[in-house]
């Protein structure tokens, strides 16, 4: 069977982790978190982590030239073999072409939607759990405009390539988790 590539795509409190995890392990393919690997750069104390825990911590976007960087080497690497499930990349326009530029184009991207109020609940339970230093309320509203300024052009980039499937992120994780894989046709007919 071919791999499959897939941007799961979703904002902050979407539980777009959560699924990540779930839909990579049904699919058979690489999860590629950025939060998660631009976490474990801070916390190894690189200096490639010391350059953009400031950044990370305010909730701003790292610059696009440094998260290409991270991501398209590794999303390279999956796609010749597994395949790639992208979890927070691309976040950008820019990232979004050089995503498509690179000749590893997602076989679909997945959009995880929820109303704002039930992102911020669910992200300030998060922060109780994990402690996260960019889950301030300040910095939440923050990052949801993020998302909303930067990410929402690359959803309309990839809906009019046709690659784009919206799904309600509301409901408990594995109602969620199965809405995803029903918008997903047979893994041998993707390609
Ligand atoms: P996440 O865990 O996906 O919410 O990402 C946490 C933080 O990492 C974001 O608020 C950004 O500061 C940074 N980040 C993650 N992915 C990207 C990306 N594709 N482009 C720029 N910054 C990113």
């Amino acid at each position: 069977m071919s791999p499959v590539n897939i941007v799961l795509m979703g904002p902050p409190g979407s539980g777009k982790g959560t699924q990540a995890v779930q839909l990579a392990a049904a699919l058979g393919c690489e999860h590629l978190s950025t939060g998660a690997l631009l976490r474990a750069e801070i916390t190894a104390g690189t200096p490639f982590g010391e350059a953009v825990a400031g950044v990370v911590a305010a909730g701003e976007l790292i610059p696009d030239e440094l998260v290409d960087e991270l991501v398209l080497p590794r999303a390279r690497a999956a796609a010749a073999a597994a395949g790639y499930l992208l979890d927070g990349y691309p976040r950008s326009l820019p990232q979004a072409k050089a995503l498509l530029e690179a000749e590893i184009p997602p076989d679909r991207v997945i959009a995880l939607d929820a109303p704002a109020p039930v992102l911020v609940d669910r992200i300030l339970r998060r922060a109780r759990v994990e402690g996260r230093a960019d889950d301030t309320p300040e910095v939440i509203e923050h990052r949801l405009r993020v998302f909303a300024e930067s990410t929402r052009p690359v959803l309309d980039l990839f809906a009019e390539r046709g690659l784009l499937c919206t799904v309600a992120a509301t409901g408990p994780p594995d109602t969620v988790a199965s809405s995803i894989l029903d918008q997903l046709p047979r893994k041998d007919r993707l390609r």
